[in-house]
């Protein structure tokens, strides 16, 4: 397993808490996908921001701050593009492995519910979390994308679409035309 150098131990968060402020590059987001190649990214991002470690008890609160720009494919012209993102995220960790207890009887909290092993918190997993989060469902490069012909597979951001043309050229077309005057 690959060490993470956000794996941070519980006994460094003191009275005060403990501030973070990651820097996630490059380098950050290619060893993610070559650890999950099915991420969606359409090339690295820069994410940074702000984190905060609270010990309430064995419970953490994490607070964070993160924003930058995700790379990512239009889902109407499949263009890559770099999309601006942020969020804010309070998250409360419990000790211990993840229980086998239904969704409904966690979601009591107005806070989210998470857990960390033993004695350390992998910050990683969460940033990557809040990061999938940040996603849009259908990512578009601008609201105006005009998208591809599903047709002719004109990019319509750059081309008119072909399918005007052949169609008017088609026997049918042609008397569909002719029926008309
Ligand atoms: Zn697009
Ligand atoms: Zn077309």
């Amino acid at each position: 397993m690959k060490e993470s150098s956000w794996e941070i131990h519980i006994s460094r968060i003191t009275e005060e808490g403990l501030d973070l402020y990651p820097q996630l590059g490059e380098e950050w987001f290619r060893s993610w996908q070559e650890e999950d190649p099915g991420l969606e990214f359409a090339g690295p991002g820069t994410i940074s921001g702000k984190v905060h470690l609270e010990k309430h008890g064995r419970e953490i609160l994490l607070r964070g701050h993160l924003e930058g720009a995700l790379i990512l494919s239009c889902s109407r012209c499949l263009d890559a593009y770099k999309a601006p993102v942020a969020a804010d995220f309070d998250l409360l960790l419990e000790p211990g492995p993840e229980p086998a207890v239904p969704e409904e009887e966690l979601t009591a909290e107005a806070l989210d519910l998470d857990f960390y092993q033993g004695e350390v918190v992998d910050l990683e997993r969460y940033f990557r979390e809040q990061i999938l989060l940040m996603v849009p469902l259908k990512p578009l490069c601008a609201e105006t994308c005009k998208g591809i012909c599903p047709r002719c597979g004109a990019d319509l951001n750059r081309e008119p679409c072909r399918c005007r043309a052949e169609k008017a050229e088609s026997p049918l077309a042609a008397a569909l035309a002719k029926l008309k005057k």
